[in-house]
Order: structure tokens, then sequence, then C-alpha cells
């Protein structure tokens, strides 16, 4: 389970099934890209960035107070605290306890983040959901999003679907 695995459960389960069934289509090159410069660009001031644990938790960065993730825009901000709270979760588990916060670049704002009772006991339940969606056989439904778009299995999900 990674943060990846909580982002793609609130933007779409059909789509963390795709990704975790390793179903890799055209690359979301753009965002990819875009993202990967925003990554590399982003607190070079702090000591502790670009941090991998155990494979699940990857983070932009870390300080005394807070766990920093840097994003382009706010428009995925759900999945964003959702993946941040995630990793607040996994470091509580391991001892560490901190904030944290997202810097949207493009709007120049930023979001505090604290980990709640409520968001623990809703981040079990959501892991839980998450490994039987990754259990089953077949893909969730093909449900319209305003996602799609933007999304690397756009052609895979709409291929036989009117355009509208
Ligand atoms: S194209 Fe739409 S329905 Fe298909 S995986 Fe992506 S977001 Fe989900």
């Amino acid at each position: 389970m990674s943060g990846l695995h909580v982002q793609y459960y609130i933007v779409c389960k059909r789509k963390l099934w795709l990704y975790a069934k390793n179903i890799n289509l055209a690359p979301e090159n753009d965002k990819v890209m875009e993202g990967a410069i925003l990554h590399e660009r982003a607190y070079r001031q702090i000591k502790e960035r670009d941090i991998h644990i155990d494979n699940q938790i990857q983070i932009d960065a870390m300080d005394k107070y807070y766990v920093r993730e840097v994003k382009n825009s706010s428009k995925m901000n759900e999945a964003d605290r959702w993946q941040l709270l995630f990793y607040l979760y996994e470091l509580k588990k391991r001892g560490v306890e901190k904030k944290g916060l997202i810097q949207y670049t493009k709007e120049k704002k930023t979001q505090e983040v604290e980990l709640t009772h409520e968001d623990i006991a809703r981040l079990d339940k959501m892991m839980n959901e998450i490994e039987q969606i990754i259990d089953c056989v077949q893909p969730p439904k093909f449900v319209k999003k305003r996602y799609c778009p933007n999304c690397a299995y756009h052609d895979f999900c709409f291929a036989g679907e009117e355009s509208e």
C-alpha cells in the first residue's frame, strides 16, 4: 500500500485497480513531467527531501514540524489531503508525529493538514477497501468522471464509448 493507492482510491476506484494490476497505458506525460520538475525544484532549502520509506511513503520534504508536499494546483485537493494523511498515519505508526503542509504553487497557497482520530478510523477503513478492490478479479465498473480526460487510462475506459 502506498500513497498513490490512497490517492487513486479517492480519485477513481477503477484507476486504483488498473494501477494495482500493473496495467500501464499511455503515461500522463505533461502532468508527470510537470510534477517531476516541481518536485525537483521544491524545498531546496530543506535538508530532508525526497524521503522514501518502505516503498510506502514518498515524501517531498520533512522539517522539524511538517511533512511537506508540493502540488501544482489544488484541483485534486481531496486526494492530496488523504495521501498526506496516509503519510502522517504511517509515520505515526513508526513513532514520528508531525503535521502536514500542502503547498499549491499555481494558487500560491498552503494547506495545513492534521491527523485526527476520525482520520485514522477512515484510513483504516480505506485501506481495507483498497485491499478488497485490488483483490477483485474484475475492475470496478466504468463511471465517467470529471478527471477522465486527464487520466492515463482514458483511451482504455472510453474504448467504444460515444463522445459527448
Ligand atoms: S478514465 Fe476515468 S473511469 Fe477510467 S480509470 Fe481514469 S478516471 Fe477512472
